[in-house]
Parts: C-alpha cells; structure tokens; sequence
C-alpha cells in the first residue's frame, strides 16, 4: 500500500529528472481490507487483487520483479536475486512477515485471514463447521489493522447466528482491552459491542502453544476449540534486521514527520516503521494502511520538491481513520490524530454509511 502509493506520486510528478525503481516479486497487489471478506464469500480473489499496470507504463518507472535480498546503506545498493540496483534516494516499504515459529503449534493447527490462501481456507473450515466451540485471538503485539480481529470475531457471530449454526465464540489477547492505541474510552466501547454479540473475552491473555484440539496460556489456563482463527506473529524483514535499519523493537525508527531514518537518504513508511507516541496509550502509532499511505504521500511530495527544486516540504501529522466492521454491511469508524498528546480520537457507532465509506476505498485502491 505504501511503496506503490508513493511510487505512484512520486512518478507523475519527477517527469524525467528521475527513474523510479520499483522492486517487488508480486505481479497482482492484493486489497488486504478485503481479505475477510473472502472468508464469508462476499469477494473472490480475483476481484480484490490487481496488476500495477498503468504505473509500470510510465517511461521513468521500472519495475524489477524480484526480492531484495540485501539492502547496503553505506555502499547506496539494494540487491535483489538478479541485480544490484543503485540509489540516491531509497525508501523502504516492506511491510511485516509473519513469524509462526514463534508459537508452537500455531502454524499446524491455526487458521488466519492474513492472506488470500489462509482465508480461502479458513472459508472451507467454516463451511464444514458443524457447530461448537470457536477460539479466535491474537498472539503477539504488534499487529497490523488492530481492530481487525476484533472484525473477524463480529463477522463469524453474525454469519453463525443468521445461518442458525451454535457457535460459541472466545476472543484471547495478550492487549489490556480493545485497540490500545485508541485509549480506554474507545477500547470500553469495543469491548460493549463484543459483549452485546455474546462473545466472551479474554484480555491479558497470552498464547503459550497450541495443540490439536485446545490453546495454552502463559497464566496456565486452557481453551479448547473446534475451530481456531490466530493474527499470527508478526516481525520486520530479515533484509532490513542485517541492513542494521531496526532498532530495539525489531522495526525501522523513522522521524514521524518526514520518514527518515537514520542513514542518509534512506526512509522507511507503513508496517516495517516504529513511531514513538507522545501519550503512552500504546507505545508504538499502530501499523495501518491508512498511515502508509498518508506518509507515502508526504515522502513522494518532499522526494519530488527536493528533486525538481518546485513546491513545498510537508510533514505528517499522525492522523489516520479505519473502519470496524460488525455485519454484513454494516461499520463503526475510528478517526484520530495519534500523535498529539493528548491524542484526538473519535469513535463512531455503527451505521451502514461508514460500510459504504470503506467500499469507495476499495475501489479507489484497486483503480491505482
Ligand atoms: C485482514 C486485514 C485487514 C486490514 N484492514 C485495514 C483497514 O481497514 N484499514 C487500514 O488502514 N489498514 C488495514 N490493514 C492493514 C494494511 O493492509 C497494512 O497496514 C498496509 O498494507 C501496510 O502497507 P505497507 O506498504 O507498509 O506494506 P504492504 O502493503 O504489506 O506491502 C509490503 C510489500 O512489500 C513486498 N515485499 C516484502 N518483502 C519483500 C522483499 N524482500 N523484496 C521485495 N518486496 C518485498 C510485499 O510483496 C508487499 O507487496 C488490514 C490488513 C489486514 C491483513
């Protein structure tokens, strides 16, 4: 979401005083929002994914299909499989891996929605599911999209209780209530709407391993489950650990108001970054598309300023938006500015109107 946003503006507006490069193994992009709605079979693959194409036409892009296999600040290189790519400007927008080693058995025996392929299978185990007991939680802090498990939870009780299936739904999180980074007030209002949906919830509670048929906690207890639904580990990229860009939080510190990092000419937006907040609600701005794209847009427009000499610098302020789905077509919204202290946060109930917010957003993502 953000390499591609930024490339994108960056592109239109450079002309031919520069050539971006973009490297990136995938050919179609894929609108993770939508992933759970895979799992319901309110999309298909196919329509929530798409090929970069009119981006990669542009004479002074060029797009190199491949991984960085190693990123060398000193020397300004990227390597990738086939070549070693040299920059004056980098920015790095590699998103967050997942890390199922870090909890045993999670991989064996744990269903997620973090891809297309983990929730079109999560889809069949629910197709089959004949009733019981459903554990869904999340693992290790940080995740991206907090509020999307909470989603996922209110999806599955809604899709139960209208098809008439018993479904007796558990949420486990290692977070003291509901998207921290949103403070108690909000996380309060979260935990209502769990609670009016009958799910029980269980904070504070950390995954210790998961066997075949029931998850252990770090406090002793256990959870035994007929289906288990997991936000698996998440860690930053190899590549950028042994490039020396992380720091003890094992993500890329970057200044929040222009990105950068701390070697020259290198910036790093979305998931792969760790922002300090001012207010100690959560120590970290929360990992989300919507601020990967809003840095995307301050870094391409001080890339372009700095090389074309035309325009102003702009700095990001920290505001960001997202929807929390709880029915078929209906959503709350979550607005804030994250990074004043104290931090102005909004929490909007409910209504079919934000549902249909987060429907134009799709289609401007899959437009790009
Ligand atoms: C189920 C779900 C629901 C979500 N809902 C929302 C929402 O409602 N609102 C919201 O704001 N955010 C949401 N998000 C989060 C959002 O998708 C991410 O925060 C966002 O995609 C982060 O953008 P990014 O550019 O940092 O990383 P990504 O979009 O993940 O992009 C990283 C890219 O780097 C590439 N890459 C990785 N390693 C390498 C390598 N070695 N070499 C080359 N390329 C590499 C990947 O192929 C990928 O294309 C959701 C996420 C999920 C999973």
């Amino acid at each position: 979401m953000g390499g591609f946003t930024l490339s994108n503006l960056v592109s239109k507006r450079v002309g031919n005083s520069a050539v971006v490069t973009i490297v990136e193994p995938q050919s179609r992009l894929p609108f993770a929002p939508a992933f759970q709605w895979l799992v319901f079979g309110w999309r298909q693959p196919e329509k929530i994914q798409r090929a970069p194409t009119s981006l990669v036409k542009r004479k002074n892009v060029r797009m190199v299909s491949d991984r960085v296999e190693k990123i060398d600040v000193n020397e300004r290189t990227v390597k990738t499989q086939s070549q070693t790519i040299r920059y004056d400007k980098l920015v790095i927008s590699l998103g967050t891996e997942f890390a199922f080693d870090q909890v045993p058995g999670l991989e064996a025996f744990s269903h997620n929605a973090y891809s297309i392929e983990g929730a079109l299978k999560l889809r069949g185990a629910i197709d089959n599911f004949d009733g019981g007991s459903i554990a869904i939680g999340i693992s290790r802090l940080p995740i991206k999209c907090p509020p999307a498990p909470y989603e996922l939870a209110l999806l599955l009780e809604e899709h139960f209780r209208r098809i008439k299936k018993r479904a007796e739904i558990h949420f486990f999180t290692p977070e003291p209530h509901p998207v921290p980074a949103a403070g108690t007030v909000i996380g309060k209002q979260v935990e209502r709407l769990l609670n009016s949906h009958g799910i029980k919830y269980l904070s504070k509670t950390k995954l210790a391993r998961v066997d075949k048929d029931k998850v252990l906690f770090d406090n002793g207890s256990e959870l035994k489950y007929d289906i288990l639904i997991t936000t698996p580990p998440h860690r930053s990229s190899q590549v950028v650990r042994d490039a020396g860009l992380t720091d003890d939080s094992g993500w890329i510190p970057v200044n929040p108001h222009n990105l950068a990092t701390r070697h020259e000419d290198v910036f790093a937006i979305g998931d792969i970054t760790s922002i300090e907040t001012p207010h100690g609600h959560a120590p970290y701005l929360p990992k989300a598309g919507v601020f990967a794209q809003g840095q995307a847009e301050v870094v391409a427009n001080n890339l372009a300023v700095s090389i074309t000499k035309k325009g102003e610098m702009k700095q990001w302020g920290g505001e960001g938006s997202c929807y929390l789905q709880v029915a078929k077509s209906e959503s709350a919204f979550l607005k804030g500015a994250f990074l004043s202290n104290p931090p102005r946060l909004e929490f909007h109930p409910p209504r079919r109107k934000w549902f249909l917010e987060k429907l134009r957003l799709e289609k401007e993502w899959l437009k790009l």
